[in-house]
């Protein structure tokens, strides 16, 4: 891919797919981290003579949907990049095109939800044709919607000689590039979260990459199951278990070791305020669950992330959401922080893992926590994504 370090954009009119799919609350924005991403990029292109054309889609609308409108995020954009938003109402056509040949260098303009046109879900070729009118040149720096074939993040770019990859698009790519190409090693994988199935495949395609893998969170309990253990009332996927013994299978000739938890926290019902106690992973007793990663466990995971050199973390160690169950994974962000501290490379991704990234005050500890969840799932399994093969 070529990236935008060394190009000079004078005079040129800069197509740049953004992900500013931000969350909204009552027409307002709640947390603009994802435009505060894209910074770099626009800054770089409007320092060299460029202007800008921001295309983004925000939710999964159907057709024209006011609440979902790129008109309620103008006010955001305008406070990052102190100046004046140029909103455009339509996405393609006359007037959009007219709007966009105005533009001068250093101006920016907004249009409106890509996705207000079915068609952009639906890759069609001629709408892409169309959106490329606007510009003269392509950046793709929506790494969050990467992995879809859509008319603005991939299909698009054929119509462009000029295509970039942008500022935030290079660092998350280097940064996967850093754990499954050339990590140093050991290289850890922690993969949490509530169940196996979303995370066989990565699994999977971690091993031929990474030294150690510690599975935590509600996923384990499918392998304690398989393996002959008591889980109790714990989530389990039954048509996994075979599959989880393939797993451990599979690790042991690749000379990959898998660390399950040995204790748990466990609870009489699913909420915060359950009664709670501390047991053995394999033997929970029915009417209890386990929610959380035990003490026994965190001090025997310890020195394993300590003397990892890199480190990927994806999905928490337990229902983080509730207090009481959130201690295993705020342990093993203290355990990563410290491993970061000490030179190891540390990659967070995966919608959960960075809201309890955030919500425990461990991202600026990281060495990256990813904008992308299921764009870095996609790539961590290995794929050549379809936005990143447009732009080669
Ligand atoms: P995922 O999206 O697969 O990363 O899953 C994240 C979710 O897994 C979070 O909402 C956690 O509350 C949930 N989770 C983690 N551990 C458990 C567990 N032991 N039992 C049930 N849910 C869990």
């Amino acid at each position: 891919m070529k990236t935008i370090e060394n190009i000079n954009f004078h005079g040129e009119r800069v197509i740049v797919r953004v992900d500013y799919n931000v969350p909204l609350d009552n027409n307002k924005i709640t947390d603009k981290t994802r435009i505060d991403a894209s910074k770099e990029t626009i800054n770089l292109i409007l320092n060299r003579g460029g202007s800008v054309i921001l295309i983004t889609h925000i939710g999964r609308p159907n057709g024209y949907q006011k609440d979902l409108s790129c008109v309620l995020i103008v006010n955001a954009v305008s406070e990052v990049f102190e100046r004046e938003i140029i909103f455009c109402r339509s996405i393609i056509g006359k007037e959009a095109e007219k709007m966009a040949k105005s533009l001068k260098p250093g101006q920016i303009m907004l249009m409106e939800n890509v996705r207000f046109y079915p068609e952009e879900v639906n890759g069609d070729i001629e709408f892409a044709k169309h959106l490329s009118k606007l510009g003269t040149a392509y950046v793709n720096d929506a790494f969050g919607s990467i992995h879809r074939a859509h008319a603005s993040t991939t299909i698009i770019a054929k119509f462009f000689s000029k295509k970039y990859c942008g500022k935030l698009l290079e660092r998350e790519v280097n940064a996967i590039e850093k754990v499954i190409k050339n990590g140093k090693k050991p290289i850890l994988a922690v993969i949490g979260g509530a169940k196996i199935s979303t995370k066989i495949t990565i699994i999977q395609s971690l091993m031929n990459s990474v030294t150690d893998i510690l599975v935590g969170g509600g996923m384990a309990y499918t392998f304690i199951k398989a393996l002959g253990g008591s889980i109790g009332d714990s989530i389990c996927e039954h048509d996994f278990c075979k599959y989880s013994i393939q797993i451990l299978e599979s690790a042991k000739q690749k000379n990959v070791r898998i660390h399950l938890p040995e204790d748990v926290i466990i609870a009489d019902a699913f909420n915060n305020d359950a009664n709670r106690k501390i047991s053995k992973i394999n033997k929970i007793p029915t009417g209890w669950q386990g929610l959380d990663f035990g003490p026994e466990s965190l001090k025997i995971i310890k020195p394993i992330i300590i003397n990892s050199k890199t480190i990927l973390w994806n999905g928490p160690l337990g229902v983080f959401e509730f207090d009481n169950f959130s201690k295993g994974t705020i342990e093993l962000g203290n355990l990563v922080a410290e491993a970061t501290s000490n030179g190891s490379f540390s990659l967070v991704g995966g919608g959960d893992s960075v809201l309890a990234v955030k919500k425990f005050g461990f991202k600026n500890k990281m060495s990256y926590v990813s904008t992308g969840g299921g764009a870095m799932l996609e790539c961590l399994e290995g794929a050549v994504l379809p936005g990143i093969r447009a732009l080669r």
